[in-house]
């Protein structure tokens, strides 16, 4: 029986070649360029569809630490950028349509892989991947809505930046929740009103990135960037996102004028989420403009806040660690649409649900990656309870144990655990 994959992208790409080299059959439907998404403009595979960086090689970046991961578990999709690569400093930029050129071509010259150009409507019988991208067709979103509810289906990010623990100067924050001055749910970064004024008015004047038109629609589902709302008025975000009322600084017992509340990421505290932050700022502004915060002066950024057009599903509730459907042995996701972020994390999903699918029709119990390395972060990240689910990129905060202080340690135990890791599910494959 022949492993269905629907989407010929990053993640559809990967997976296909990862199960096709160990020797079986793979049907790759891919709808383009018949039918086409807002954003893809050719029909090849693997299409990059904005930015032609792969961003950071350098190990000690968790984003060249998750390629060489990658480059270990041999890739398609890092192989062929590293082959078609040009220029571009410390980060991996690749001539774009010779990329996707590439891949096409060993796709299409796999005997093992059947490419069929046609958009699939429903979910096919059988061991499937679903790996349809933030873009997924609107017949086949309907579908998945059916299979996974409506509530676990999200088609936008609003993501507000995470802050690096250990640059935060919590000499200038303080714990509390509203009307709860025992509680440390939330750290709080308070401003005096002189401070909020030169932080309001950097902010309503600061660079922001255009949307496009398929994106605009966020602006009516209630989750307006920072600087939309803050352009309504000087008091709007006194009354919104940086409210004080009910949060009493101890150091002064009294409320302060202004409040931005960072909420802890993982439990140890290596990541903190700035609370209704999401927005539309370049990256560099929202640094310049963020770390006017006195508590966030040299915050370190893990992810940028950002808003755009994303189909993703509700992964900790309907993911297990294999990234297949709870209850529905058979059905995989991979890709962005599983809640990761970025072109070589979508395409680590493709890889992992490319091998987890074979597992399952060979009868293996499939084990990810240790959560020590990035692979295995992403993958933890995604099934693991969450209280607001928003899609994440690779960063080191998110993988088990990381300590800044031992940084080089935490790489050399990564690649060395990812090797453990590929040598056994390879024996495993190879004996089944
Ligand atoms: C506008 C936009 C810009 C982005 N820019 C960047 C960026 O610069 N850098 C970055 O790292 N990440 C970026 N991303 C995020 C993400 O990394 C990419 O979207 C990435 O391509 C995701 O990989 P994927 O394999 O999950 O999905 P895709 O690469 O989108 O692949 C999904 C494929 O499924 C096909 N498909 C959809 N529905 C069906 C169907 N019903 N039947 C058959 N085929 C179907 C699509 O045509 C597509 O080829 C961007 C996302 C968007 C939406």
């Amino acid at each position: 029986m022949e492993i269905k994959i629907i989407g010929g992208g990053l993640a559809g790409a990967e997976a296909a070649y990862q199960i096709a080299k160990r020797g079986h059959k793979v049907i790759l439907y891919e709808m383009r360029p018949e039918v086409t998404t807002p954003a893809h403009k050719t029909g090849f595979l693997s299409e990059l569809v904005c930015s032609n960086s792969l961003k950071s090689k350098e190990l000690t970046n968790a984003h060249g630490l998750l390629k060489q991961e990658m480059r270990i578990l041999d890739s398609l999709i890092i192989n062929t950028a590293d082959s078609t690569s040009i220029p571009g400093g410390k980060a991996l930029v690749v001539d774009r349509e010779g990329f996707s050129r590439s891949i096409t071509e060993k796709i299409y010259t796999n005997s093992l892989i059947e490419v069929k150009r046609e958009e699939v409507r429903d979910i096919p019988q059988g061991i499937v991947i679903l790996a349809t991208g933030p873009l997924t067709s609107d017949s086949l979103t309907d579908k998945i809505k059916a299979l996974t509810g409506q509530d676990n289906l999200f088609f936008f990010d609003a993501i507000s930046p995470i802050i690096e623990g250990d640059s935060i100067d919590f000499e200038n924050a303080f714990f509390s929740s509203r009307y709860r001055q025992d509680s440390d749910d939330y750290l709080n970064c308070p401003l005096t009103e002189e401070e909020y004024d030169i932080f309001y008015n950097t902010l309503v004047t600061a660079e922001r990135v255009e949307l496009r038109p398929f994106e605009k629609t966020p602006y009516f589902e209630g989750c307006l960037p920072i600087e939309v709302m803050a352009g309504r008025g000087r008091q709007t975000l006194l009354f919104g996102p940086m409210k004080p009322v009910g949060l009493i600084d101890r150091r002064t017992n009294r409320e302060p004028f202004a409040v931005v509340q960072l909420r802890r990421e993982d439990s140890q505290g290596n990541m903190y989420n700035m609370v209704g932050f999401q927005t539309k700022l370049t990256y560099r502004e929202q640094e310049r403009v963020f770390r006017l915060i006195p508590a966030l002066r040299n915050a370190h950024f893990l992810r940028y806040g950002s808003i755009h057009r994303n189909t993703y599903i509700n992964s900790p509730v309907l993911l297990n660690k294999k990234l297949g459907l709870k209850g529905r042995e058979g059905i995989f996701f991979a890709g962005q649409i599983t809640g990761v972020e970025g072109y070589t994390e979508s395409s680590a999903m493709g890889l992992l649900a490319g091998i987890s699918s074979l597992c399952l029709l060979k009868g293996i119990e499939f084990a990810p990656p240790p959560p020590e390395t990035c692979m295995g972060a992403l993958v933890d990240y995604i099934t693991e309870e969450k209280r607001d689910f928003q899609p994440m990129n690779i960063n080191f905060g998110i993988l088990r144990g990381y300590n800044k202080r031992r940084k080089n340690m935490v790489i050399d135990e990564a690649l060395s655990l990812i090797s453990q890791w590929h040598e056994k599910i390879n024996q495993q494959l190879d004996r089944a």
